[in-house]
């Protein structure tokens, strides 16, 4: 079988898509909320003012993948129960990030969509147990990772019967260090025309800098991306983790409406 084949054909039909109402493929997705889960009432008071501000999504991340073992680790499952609570109350998909099989089963309980973050784009046993489960997966680039093994490691889920998975362009390792990764948007408009899977931009990550994020969350509509993820919190600067390149609640609004507004002259284009 040719190797991207399967992500070109193994095509999942447009309603299964469908997560509390919101497409996967066909509504644009704005995807918002703390790097990290601190507490329930962070968690509530934020979702309910990003519900209002314009995400279509709530992230948070519960299982975090630290560069130091003696850094915030997250707040594990209680953060995954604290998130599936906060999908009832605003009635959106919920997404966090899985980092070890043990967890997938309590994980799917709470939460909607399974994200596989850069550092385990290549763990390829934890691909296949999530091609099992049938939740929708995000799938970040690793950060020095090609197209071709991204798309491989697609593959890996869709492989063991689950085609829902969106790709996450994350940025990638460069020499430049004035931002913490280096967004390839030309990653985004080569996947969109190859591949029949939804594919979403983290301008968060990919910079590392507040100030980077409406610009570049604007740069990726016209990349033909079907979405942003964007790392938001109601005191950006107290922030536990990612303070830096998250944003307050009122840019994330401003970053909305003017991604709204690209989208419908990008439909007359
Ligand atoms: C995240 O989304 O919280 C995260 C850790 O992202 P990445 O895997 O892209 O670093
Ligand atoms: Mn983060």
């Amino acid at each position: 079988m040719n190797r991207t084949e399967l992500a070109f054909s193994k095509k999942a039909l447009l309603e299964e898509w469908t997560v509390k109402d919101i497409n996967l493929k066909t509504n644009y997705m704005l995807i918002a909320g703390p790097c990290s889960i601190e507490n329930y009432d962070q968690m509530e008071c934020l979702a309910l003012k990003l519900k209002k501000a314009g995400a279509n999504l709530i992230r948070g991340g519960a299982f975090k993948p630290r560069t130091s073992p003696y850094s915030f680790q997250g707040l594990g499952v209680e953060g995954i129960k604290i998130l599936g609570e906060i999908g009832k109350i605003t009635g959106l998909p919920t997404v966090s990030e899985i980092l070890d099989i043990r967890d997938i089963e309590a994980t799917c309980k709470y939460i909607d969509i399974l994200q596989v973050g850069t550092r385990n784009m290549m763990n390829y046993s934890l691909l296949k147990e999530l091609g099992k489960c049938k939740m929708p997966i995000i799938l970040k680039r690793g950060m020095c990772s090609t197209i071709e093994e991204w798309i491989l490691s697609a593959e890996y889920i869709i492989n063991e019967g689950n085609n829902r998975v969106i790709l996450c362009e994350r940025g990638i390792r460069t020499f430049e260090k004035w931002t913490r990764n280096t967004l390839d948007l030309s990653s985004v408009a080569l996947l969109k025309n190859m591949v029949d899977l939804p594919v979403i931009v983290d301008p968060s990550h990919a910079t590392g800098r507040r100030e980077l994020i409406e610009p570049m969350s604007l740069a990726a509509v016209f990349s033909n991306c079907n979405g942003i993820m964007l790392e938001v919190h109601e005191t950006p600067d107290l922030a536990i983790t990612d303070s830096k390149q998250t944003i307050s609640v009122e840019t994330f609004e401003e970053v909305c409406g003017k991604t709204r507004r690209l989208l419908q002259l990008k439909e007359k284009w």
